[in-house]
């Protein structure tokens, strides 16, 4: 049998049923965002690593090293968000060709750099090594966050309201057109380009509502929402439902798949790296928390579809009508 037999997720399934007798029921390990392991009983460390692979996650001639810098950052970032968590610490292995020019790390730097900063994370460490062909990078995270507020995938309730804290599609949208090497033409398509070479965190807002009780689960969009709502109905055991007619889609998006005639509602539900948050919220303060998010962050928190009893599953409607799972996300190996 090949890893592409199993997938992703059944790869990961086989490492973590190798190790995970080995660590006591205080510490979570495989399975969320960010493992959590308790420093006292008040606060506990959050942990997070993500890997980018040139020609797999990016192409080095489709993405400034700034925004390379900035984005290796910015996906562990969301990850500590999506659970609650403020990040204070990164560990950076950066694998290069030894062709790489020292203006390319130099730039790679700045962005990574810029980013730290404006977070309040300090780079303690790291590993470098020389690759034969393409770069590879790899950045571990630690943070922390009060017991309490941290968030777990597993926590969804049945009639909880799912919301998402942002737009969806407009990361693929920028893919799209980098991958069909297009010339930019017009803001909306630089606007996608640049959400898709420039995530923006929702660290404030997952702080935010991971302080409030009423929200129960929540997770980072980095592989689509109908993967990652999957992670969150096998992760709590409960079906969800996602309604395509509310999914949040910005005015970049709708005018660039128009022009270039682009399945806009596929792009939403199945294209990765948008790195919104979604959770899922008690149906009887939903609204109430939506108001108060909108009065603190001067955005919605979008309602796009309910959790409800039911074996663990994703179903995604439109008009009302049930229809067929346009596709499950981004998965590697597939
Ligand atoms: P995310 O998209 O939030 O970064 P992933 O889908 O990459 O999460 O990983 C899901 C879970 O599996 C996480 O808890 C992660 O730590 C764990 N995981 C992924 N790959 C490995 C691996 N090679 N070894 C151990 N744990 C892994
Ligand atoms: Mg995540």
């Amino acid at each position: 049998m090949q890893v592409n037999e199993l997938g992703e997720f059944g790869l990961i399934d086989q490492i973590r049923k190798r190790f995970e007798g080995y660590y006591n029921s205080s510490v979570t390990g495989i399975g969320d965002d960010c493992a959590i392991i308790p420093k006292n009983k008040f606060v506990s460390n959050l942990v997070t690593c993500d890997t980018l692979i040139e020609n797999i996650h990016f192409f080095k001639n489709g993405i400034q090293p700034e925004d390379l810098g900035h984005k290796s950052l910015a996906v562990n970032i969301s990850d500590i968000a999506a659970m609650g968590g403020k990040a204070e610490y990164a560990f950076l292995s950066l694998a290069v060709p030894a062709v790489t020019s020292c203006t390319w790390i130099t730039r790679y730097l700045d962005g990574l750099h810029d980013l730290a900063r404006d977070e309040g994370v300090i780079l303690l460490g790291g590993d470098t090594t020389k690759s034969p062909e393409h770069i590879a990078i790899t950045i571990t995270v630690i943070g922390s966050a009060d017991n309490q507020n941290i968030k777990r995938r597993s926590e969804a309730k049945p009639g909880d309201m799912i919301c998402v804290t942002g737009y969806l599609g407009d990361s693929g949208g920028g893919l799209q057109l980098l991958l069909e090497n297009r010339k930019l033409t017009d803001e909306h398509e630089r606007n996608l380009v640049h959400t898709h070479n420039h995530p923006r965190v929702c660290h404030h807002e997952g702080r935010w509502l991971a302080s409030q009780q009423a929200v129960h689960a929540m997770i980072d969009i980095t592989d689509g929402i109908a993967s990652d709502a999957w992670h969150v109905a096998r992760a709590s055991g409960l079906t969800l439902l996602i309604d395509t007619e509310q999914l949040p889609l910005s005015e970049s998006l709708i005018i660039t798949s128009e022009k270039h005639d682009w399945n806009i509602r596929q792009l939403a539900v199945s294209a990765g790296e948008d790195y919104v948050l979604l959770c899922t919220i008690d149906p009887l303060e939903c609204d109430r928390i939506q108001k108060a998010y909108y009065k603190k962050f001067g955005s919605n928190l979008f309602a796009i579809g309910k959790v409800k009893q039911g074996k663990p599953n994703v179903e995604i409607f439109g008009k009302g009508e049930k229809i067929s799972v346009l596709s499950g996300g981004f998965e590697h190996f597939q």
